[in-house]
């Protein structure tokens, strides 16, 4: 199958080859007649299948006749997220470039303002947030009976933010005569239901769903177990940045997915604090935030993003070296999605999940999935607390190396008598002062010393004054030790 077979306008193939696309793609070779002969589509389909072209190219084509009216949109395009909707905007720019379309953007984080003047004027194409098109709706700006195609995409996501409610309400706000084009990556009951309701004999589209992950991307899990279950979160974050450290000059740039975006904003301070160059991306956030997050991204002036799946879906972003999951993904297929974005084209990519004990369980319906296991790698953390350990233990050389209770610690910027870089000499005996005390070892035997973390608090590095006059009890000398 070819374009040129496809039926399209001259000067959206025109478009299309200057995107240089070899060939249209399953879901565009299958969806595309349907749409141009104006049938309602059900769209199995997830991002990175082309599915945005199998809906703007017979879209576009189809409006080239016809002209738009003032506050009477004749098409809409429903996404769950700002970023999304930029992003079908984006393609609609690039395939419609030789044609002479109107469209308009709503969604939140941009002033009503001159969306407002845009609708007056008349657009051939509204993209649209839900609720920012029903804000703009309520406001009796904006008319929806004169839509001839609707697009819903990544239906699924809109159910799990919570946005059935408002896609039935604009179903109902738009002619009952409409076109209705429904992508979805998967469908759950309420979805199902939801296109019994509202498409019309539609022709049913489908592609495999992402199941199988490139060959270029090595992945790899770090398991952690906490020593105690409150300090799980910590310890994660303490085993995220010697992960991201110990990749070294490889890790060009990377995204960190958190399933919570309560997460987001920890892991993103976390992260800061230690000296990462780092960006946070989640619904969230105001839309200039998010975009100027995004191009940070893109252009390389931040390294690390820290994002959740709904932010980060569907969104076009160059490779990157590095995915870690900071959790495990609950959804199986987000893992395929997330890890996706390193080694694309070709390139190597790495991709590294950290992983608590009760996230086994996902882990394990992610492999049944991807139809391979995942190689475990050990904790970078457990490594260091077992040299510090080591160093704790040896004999006294090691041991004035590492700093005593009578001498004060080495300053951070001091110079290293040890002719060691001096961070690394300041760090051991940062390390070794947070050796527990002979009561804790001996509860604690069994359990791994995982420290700080690469994070030292600014009271640990201060000088500590002791009185000459006090003499050290066994209790203190050997925790100086
Ligand atoms: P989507 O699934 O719509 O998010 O598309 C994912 C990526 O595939 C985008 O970067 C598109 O530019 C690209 N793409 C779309 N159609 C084709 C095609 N026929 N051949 C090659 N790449 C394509």
């Amino acid at each position: 199958m070819t374009f040129e077979a496809l039926n399209l306008d001259p000067n959206v193939l025109r478009a299309v080859q200057e995107a240089g696309y070899p060939a249209p793609t399953p879901i565009q070779a299958q969806a595309i007649p349907h749409a141009l002969a104006g049938r309602d589509v059900l769209g199995i389909a997830q991002t990175g299948t082309g599915k945005t072209a199998s809906f703007t190219l017979p879209m576009i084509t189809r409006l080239t006749k016809g002209r738009a009216r003032a506050r009477m949109p004749r098409t809409l395009i429903l996404c769950p997220t700002r970023e999304l909707a930029a992003q079908v905007a984006e393609n609609f720019d690039t395939y419609g470039k030789y044609v002479k379309l109107t469209k308009a953007l709503l969604i939140g984080g941009v002033s009503f303002g001159d969306q407002d003047k845009l609708i007056d004027r008349g657009v051939d194409v509204l993209i649209a947030t839900p609720g920012r098109l029903l804000d703009h709706f309520e406001r009796g700006k904006l008319m929806l009976s004169g839509i001839e195609i609707m697009v819903v995409d990544e239906a699924d996501r809109m159910l799990d933010m919570g946005f059935i409610p408002d896609i039935e309400r604009i179903f109902k706000l738009t002619p009952f005569t409409r076109q209705t084009l429904f992508f979805s990556a998967t469908m759950p009951p309420e979805i199902t239901r939801l296109t019994e309701q509202f498409l019309h004999n539609p022709a049913r589209v489908e592609v495999a769903p992402a199941s199988s992950t490139a060959t270029t991307v090595t992945q790899r899990v770090c398991r952690v177990k906490p020593t105690r279950k409150e300090d799980a979160d910590r310890e994660k974050r303490d085993v995220l940045r010697a992960l991201l450290r110990a990749e070294g000059e490889t890790l060009k740039n990377a995204i960190v997915f958190c399933n919570r975006k309560r997460d987001i904003s920890v892991v993103f301070k976390s992260l800061d604090k230690a000296g990462f160059n780092v960006g946070a991306l989640h619904g969230d956030l105001d839309q200039s935030v998010r975009t100027a997050t995004l191009d940070g991204f893109r252009d390389g002036s931040i390294r690390v993003l820290v994002a959740s799946d709904v932010a980060a879906r569907g969104l076009d972003i160059p490779s990157v070296s590095h995915v870690v999951n900071f959790d495990v993904p609950i959804h199986s297929e987000d893992y395929v999605h997330r890890i996706g974005r390193t080694g694309r084209a070709g390139r190597e990519g790495k991709a590294l999940t950290i992983c608590l004990p009760h996230e086994e369980k996902y882990l394990e319906k992610i492999e049944k999935l991807i139809e391979k296991s995942i190689e475990a790698v050990a904790s970078p953390l457990a490594e260091r607390a077992v040299e510090a350990a080591e160093a704790a233990h040896a004999p006294a050389e090691a041991k004035a190396k590492a700093g005593r209770r009578d001498a004060p610690p080495p300053r951070r910027d001091a110079p290293s008598k040890s002719g060691e870089p001096q961070g690394r000499a300041a760090r051991k005996a940062d390390d070794a002062r947070q050796q527990p005390s002979r009561d804790h070892r001996r509860r604690d035997r069994d359990a791994p010393v995982v420290g700080l973390g690469d994070h030292v608090p600014a009271f640990l590095l201060r000088e500590v004054v002791i009185r000459k006059a006090v003499k050290p009890s066994d209790d203190e000398a050997d925790e100086a030790a």
